[in-house]
């Protein structure tokens, strides 16, 4: 059920729940701005999620409200992850669903990082 970018943030959606160690994940990396985990049911070979550790709804939400401090703590954590996984040399794709169009199911922000084989098409159907 995708969710309602303009709710406020809750703070039981399951990421909020990993970060917090309530429920289990496959940590990948951490640090203090970010944490990233396997997905539970993957797309792709590697198929990682990378959060912010701040409480932000979705990539709208944090790109209006985050500090330019966590901004950058985030997006150096992203291509860190993709670096330390070994995604770049043959690449790999980043993808933020955002609201109902973007088929968002999580109501915390995350930037899903695809890789192991070619991708295909940008968007399917
Ligand atoms: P969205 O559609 O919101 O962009 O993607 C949500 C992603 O979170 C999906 O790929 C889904 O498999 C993943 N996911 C949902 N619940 C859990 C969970 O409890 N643990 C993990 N590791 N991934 C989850």
């Amino acid at each position: 059920m995708p969710i309602n970018p303009a709710a406020p943030y809750d703070d039981q959606n399951v990421f909020a729940k990993i970060l917090r160690g309530e429920i289990p994940s496959q940590e990948v990396y951490q640090d203090e701005f970010a944490y990233a985990f396997h997905d539970v049911n993957p797309q792709a070979p590697v198929h990682i999620l990378v959060i912010p550790r701040g409480s932000y709804v979705s990539w709208d939400d944090f790109s209006a409200q985050a500090s330019a401090e966590e901004i950058a703590g985030f997006v150096r954590a992203v291509g860190h992850v993709a670096r330390e996984q070994g995604l770049v040399v043959r690449g790999y794709r980043m993808m933020a669903n955002i609201g109902r169009n973007g088929g968002q199911e999580v109501a915390h922000l995350h930037v899903h990082l695809f890789g192991g084989r070619p991708l295909g098409p940008m968007i399917g159907e």
